[in-house]
């Protein structure tokens, strides 16, 4: 079978993947496809699909998290379409404010900008917007928007145009859509944008990338909070609009509702009717006034992000009745939080359920049996890949010597941890990244650390001090990086050419506990017969410990050694998700380490500088 591939021949796993994915549409079936680095997912998927979709004249949608992985999928299209000269016509679709071409509007915050674009339309307000009315892309704009979306934003910008609406007239006649998870899982844009770009998924495959991230979005689709600080802010702001009316209510009963909560705790459940009477009597009235003030407020150009319209939102998801949610108030200081902590997005997820059929892929899927229930796909065909690169570049260890278990945490311990981190490094010659279970671990450890070579990540770095960070590792040799997982430097960042040649992991991520922790496990054990400690908390720990230990090898020439520091990592629960990278129970020997780096003929450059 000849299926549609951009090279020349298929890398290693990568024919097996396309192969069964292809299987999997021709049997209608769903499939979750557990891939690491390095296979080459995103072509292996757009092969089979598009092989299957030329043969039954079926739609596509590629879906990622984030914008930046859309170059790869248009990169990979454009190149096939080329080599079989398919004549596929496809679109990169993003964000409508990422194809904004509005200045005065653009760069509001998101929950801003939708008002104000939808505000601007039925005004007749948006010039770009009605060039396009009666604009019709021809072949040059098509073509424009096969090189994806920042130079067809180019493209609509110098004609005066709304890239968003032309992208979408373009989507209507394209087998072949490039979008982001929202536009098809968020609920509030998903009915619209289908409808306008005349698709429906029934008749589409749909392509899931990084699909371990579609629960924890569909989570924050229906989440939201509020403090009592949000109340105030938005009460100040109705007042610069010089409006008679006075929110302030809205913070006093909050207090009030804490003091009754909160006597012996800093966290409590709270029910839909706990909401002030004020305000449940009247919240479409509150919802819409809010609203409206809210445009006012950034036309008067008194401020781009209103408390306001986060109030308005927050109150629009209080009135859900859904029982997989947990309402909680929360002191934090003087201030009162309430929260609305969506537990398990079923509703949102239900719309998997419409395509033709699903393709799911992660580096991350493990295990891959809780990814297929988590998503609702029980039946759903499940494969797992093996990493193409050589075994033989790696070799991990566990180091039961330690712990960053709570009850065990001590100076002792932590001094321990620093020096055990210092032994394995001098076995490691050149750089080394240790990643830390939370910044306080971190910065336990770090105290007992004195090397002149460290680089540490701290707490709210923005991107472009972590970038600096980046940079300085890349100019050294044998630096320590400190970073914490599931953080940026953790998860994401591609180290390439072999920057870092051993990772530590120290310890476990597990979450804080927390009630809304409490709600999410009981919830999930419910759902999943007894898997909610599992699946609410044990598993996500490890995915982020898994990000954290991949990022050293991104290609075949890496090579690395990485630790697990925590005597737990010899437990089964958290053995099981290792022990395909630590090929045996194998406890940490700096003898061995050594050894692995003998002839590595980088390391012998290394060694003498
Ligand atoms: S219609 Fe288009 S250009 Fe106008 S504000 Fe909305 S997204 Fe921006």
């Amino acid at each position: 079978m000849e299926y549609f591939l951009r090279f020349k021949k298929a890398r290693k796993h990568q024919e097996q993947m396309i192969h069964d994915i292809y299987e999997s549409l021709k049997e209608g079936k769903n499939i979750l496809v557990n891939a690491p680095t390095g296979i080459g997912k995103t072509d292996a998927a757009l092969s089979a699909s598009l092989t299957f979709a030329k043969e039954n004249n079926i739609d596509i949608f590629f879906l990622t998290p984030k914008i930046s992985q859309h170059r790869i999928v248009v990169e990979s299209l454009l190149e096939t379409n080329k080599k079989f000269n398919l004549g596929i016509k496809f679109v990169d679709m993003v964000g409508k404010q990422n194809l904004c071409i509005n200045e005065r509007i653009n760069n509001m915050t998101r929950e801003a900008f939708y008002t104000a674009c939808t505000k601007a339309l039925k005004e007749g307000k948006c010039r770009y917007f009605n060039n396009t009315k009666e604009y019709n892309p021809g072949e040059d704009m098509v073509m424009e928007a096969s090189y994806g979306h920042a130079k067809f934003f180019d493209a609509c910008f110098n004609r005066g145009l709304c890239a968003y609406e032309i992208a979408t007239k373009i989507a209507k006649d394209s087998d072949v859509i490039i979008a982001d998870y929202a536009h098809i899982l968020n609920p509030n844009t998903r009915k619209a944008f289908l409808k306008k770009i005349s698709h429906s998924l029934e008749n589409a495959v749909v392509i899931w990338d990084e699909a371990h991230n579609i629960i924890d979005l569909g989570n924050s689709y229906m989440s939201g909070s509020i403090s009592t600080e949000v109340v105030k802010r938005a009460n100040s702001e109705l007042e610069k609009l010089g409006k008679a009316m006075d929110i302030t209510y809205i913070a006093f009963e909050m207090k009030k509702l804490a003091e009754r909560k909160l006597k012996t705790c800093e966290e409590a459940f709270i029910g839909i009717n706990d909401m002030p009477e004020e305000v449940r009597d009247n919240i479409d009235g509150l919802i819409k006034l809010l609203d409206a003030a809210s445009l006012e407020y950034i036309d008067s150009k008194l401020g781009k992000r209103p408390a306001m319209l986060h109030l308005s939102n927050f109150l629009k998801r209080w009135v859900m009745e859904d029982d997989s949610i947990a309402r909680i108030i929360t002191k934090v200081g003087e201030n009162i939080r309430i929260s609305i902590d969506c537990l398990y997005p079923e509703k949102i997820i239900d719309i998997l359920k419409q395509p033709y059929a699903n393709i799911f892929m992660s580096a991350t899927f493990t295990p891959i049996e809780m990814y297929s229930d988590m998503l609702g796909m029980n039946g759903a065909n499940l494969r797992n890949y093996q990493s193409p690169f050589p075994k033989a570049n790696v070799a991990a260890f566990i180091d039961d010597a330690v712990t960053t278990k709570y009850e065990s945490r001590s100076l002792t311990e932590y001094e321990k941890i620093a020096n055990r981190i210092i032994e394995i490094k001098r076995g490691i010659p050149g750089n080394v990244a240790v990643f830390f279970p939370s910044f306080s671990v971190l910065k336990s450890v770090f105290r007992y650390m004195n090397n002149e070579h460290l680089i540490v990540q701290r707490e709210y770095m923005k991107n472009i001090e972590i970038d600096e960070l980046l940079k300085k590792l890349s100019a050294a040799k044998n630096a320590i990086l400190f970073g914490v997982m599931g953080g940026s430097l953790s998860e994401g960042v591609d180290y390439k050419n072999n920057l870092i040649k051993g990772i530590i992991i120290v310890g476990i991520p597990l979450a804080k506990p927390s009630l809304e922790l409490k709600a999410r496990i009981d919830y999930l054990d419910n759902k999943f017969d007894g898997k909610g400690d599992n699946y609410a908390y044990k598993i996500p720990a490890m995915i982020r410990v898994i990000q954290a230990a991949g990022r050293a090898i991104r290609n075949e020439k890496d090579k690395a050694i990485i630790v697990f520091m925590d005597k737990r990592y010899t437990w089964k629960i958290y053995h099981s998700m290792i022990k395909d990278i630590v090929s045996a129970s194998k406890l940490v020997n700096n003898k061995e380490i050594g050894e692995f780096w003998i002839n590595d003929v980088e390391t012998k450059n290394l060694q003498q500088i």
